[in-house]
């Protein structure tokens, strides 16, 4: 089996499902130039509950967990299958570190399929999604990523998905491939962390910049998993596309290996 890469990726808004941009383009890169892996562990912003859980159907249900965009995205389809298999297999590997085999509350949610809608759109490779554990630090997180990265050599390749920056209540529609001030400032700074030393992200975290960038920590926490799997591997992240959008969103995504 090859080994497989790990990404951050910054899904931004569910339109980016339906849309071409450089920012799809480079996701739909980062699929065509990665060996087909046997499974996606998908580590999604939008599971943000009180407990780490790995979906475990064999068919996980597509969740339309939005409101306010329109039809075609409520009826966006992303048949992927499950893995009951990887599943259990996230279970053992980070051990004693509890994680839950979900085999009927969630399935896979808009941070995943808004992604793999454009590295995988032929939704043939099997997907099991992992939650994030709102009660939890940082460095748990972080922790649980370097417990993840056996997988990687067993062909699984890992997605985390949510937005250094992501602030809604300041969106501005109007400003698209633009970053307020404050924003472009903090994702320049986690740029600057995760070339240095991506374990070191929690310097950043309770700033002023951050307060405005991740008001609640669900799509930033994403990224902790990728720091954890880069220490793991003693390998550099690299930026596979970067910037802002709509003002306080930052569509930056990060790459492991591959
Ligand atoms: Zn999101």
């Amino acid at each position: 089996m090859a080994t497989m890469p790990a990404a951050f990726i910054g899904h931004g808004t569910p339109m980016n499902t339906l849309e071409h941009n450089h920012f799809t383009d480079a996701w739909a890169t980062f699929g065509l130039l990665s060996d087909r892996p046997r499974a996606v562990l998908a580590i999604s912003a939008h599971w943000y509950v009180n407990a780490t859980a790995v979906t475990s159907m064999a068919n996980p249900p597509v969740i339309h967990d939005f409101y306010g965009f329109p039809q075609q995205l409520f009826d966006f389809d992303y048949p992927a299958p499950g893995s009951p298999d990887v599943a259990a297999q996230v279970a053992d590997i980070v051990k004693p570190v509890g994680v839950a085999l979900d085999d009927q509350s969630w399935g896979i949610d808009h941070g995943t399929w808004s992604v793999l809608a454009h590295v995988f759109p032929a939704a043939d490779v099997p997907v099991v999604q992992l939650s994030i554990d709102a009660t939890q630090s940082l460095d748990y997180h972080i922790d649980l990523g370097r417990r993840l990265a056996p997988l990687l050599d067993d062909g699984v390749m890992i997605v985390a998905s949510g937005n250094v920056v992501h602030n809604l209540r300041a969106i501005d529609w109007h400003a698209i491939d633009e970053g307020f001030d404050w924003a472009q400032r903090f994702d320049d700074n986690i740029r600057g962390q995760m070339s240095d030393d991506p374990t070191a992200i929690g310097r950043l975290v309770g700033t002023a910049d951050y307060r405005l960038a991740a008001p609640t920590p669900d799509h930033f926490l994403p990224l902790a998993y990728l720091s954890g799997l880069a220490d793991a591997r003693g390998a550099q992240t690299t930026v596979l596309v970067d910037g802002c959008t709509m003002g306080s969103l930052s569509m930056t995504s990060y790459v492991v290996g591959g």
